[in-house]
C-alpha cells in the first residue's frame, strides 16, 4: 500500500488503492479473500487511512488480524533513522481463521529485507470446501431510488388487507399474554407489508458494490465525461482541435 506521510495527496493515493481492492472483491461476490503485505500503517490509531481499512473490512466482512507481539512488536525496522513499526498485516473473510488467531512475525537471518515475514494459519477445510459458502452477500435498499409512488400504492394495498386486533388493542389486562402474541403477530405482519411493498418498488444494492467514496458530484462528472466522450465519437475521433482537447480535459 502506498505510504500515509499524512498529506492529503498520499491520502487519496491510499483511499485510491483501496478502492482497486474493492474492485477485486467486487468482481468475486461468492469467494473468501486474503491479503497480506504492507498495509503502511499500524493499528494504533495514529494513521489517517486506518479508518478506510477498518470501513473495508467491515463493508465486505473481513477480518483484520491482530499480530502476536510476544518476542518482537515491530514488522518494519529502519536502522538508520531507529524507527520500527507493525505495519505488515493480514486482512481476511472472518470463515478462515478461528476466534482470537493471530499472524506471527517471523524473524530470520537470512531476510535482508527491512521487513519481517509474516505467518497466519488458516482454516484450509474453509479454503476447500468452503468455495461459494461464504457469508451470504448483503444487499441494502436504495431509497434515493426508490418508486414511491409504487411503493405506497402496494403498500396501501397489503395494509388494507390487515386484521386489525381490536380486543388485543383494546384489552386492559396487564401483561395479558394471549393480546400480546396478537399484537406480535400484527406487528409482524405490518412489518411483512413493508417488505413486499420494498420489492418491486425499491432497487436494491449489494454492499460494496457502490463505493462509498463515489459522490453526486462525480456521478455529474461522469455523465459529462460519457457525453464529451460521445460527441467526439460522433465527429469521427479528431485528434487535434476543441473537441479533443475538451476529451483529454475530461479524462
Ligand atoms: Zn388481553
Amino acid at each position: 500500500m502506498p505510504w500515509d506521510d499524512g498529506s492529503i495527496y498520499q491520502h487519496d493515493k491510499y483511499i485510491f488503492t483501496i478502492g482497486c481492492i474493492q474492485a477485486v472483491v467486487d468482481a468475486h461476490p461468492n469467494c473468501n479473500f486474503l491479503f497480506g503485505g504492507d498495509w503502511n500503517l499500524c493499528k494504533n490509531g495514529c494513521y489517517s487511512t486506518e479508518l478506510c481499512v477498518r470501513r473495508f473490512c467491515t463493508d465486505n466482512e473481513l477480518c483484520w488480524i491482530d499480530t502476536c507481539t510476544d518476542h518482537i512488536d515491530y514488522t518494519y525496522h529502519n536502522d538508520t533513522n531507529d524507527h520500527y513499526s507493525l505495519i505488515d498485516h493480514f486482512i481476511c473473510s472472518a470463515n478462515l481463521i478461528g476466534e482470537g488467531d493471530k499472524s506471527a512475525i517471523m524473524v530470520d537471518g537470512l531476510n535482508t529485507s527491512d521487513h519481517f515475514a509474516i505467518s497466519l494459519k488458516i482454516n484450509l477445510h474453509t479454503l476447500l470446501g468452503g468455495l461459494g459458502s461464504s457469508a451470504p452477500s448483503i444487499t441494502k435498499l436504495r431509497w434515493d431510488r426508490a418508486n414511491l409512488q409504487l411503493y405506497q400504492s402496494v403498500c396501501a394495498q397489503s395494509l388494507a388487507s390487515l386484521d386489525l386486533p381490536l380486543d388485543a388493542l383494546l384489552c386492559t389486562e396487564r401483561e395479558c399474554v394471549k393480546h400480546n402474541c396478537d399484537l406480535d403477530c400484527y406487528y409482524m405482519d405490518i412489518v411483512r407489508c413493508l417488505n413486499t411493498a420494498s420489492v418491486p418498488a425499491v432497487p436494491r444494492v449489494k454492499t460494496g458494490v457502490e463505493k462509498h467514496w463515489w459522490s453526486q458530484e462525480l456521478d455529474e462528472l461522469k455523465s459529462q465525461c460519457i457525453e464529451i466522450t460521445d460527441q467526439w465519437r460522433s465527429a469521427g475521433y479528431p485528434r487535434s482541435g476543441e473537441m479533443q482537447a475538451k476529451v483529454q480535459g475530461s479524462n
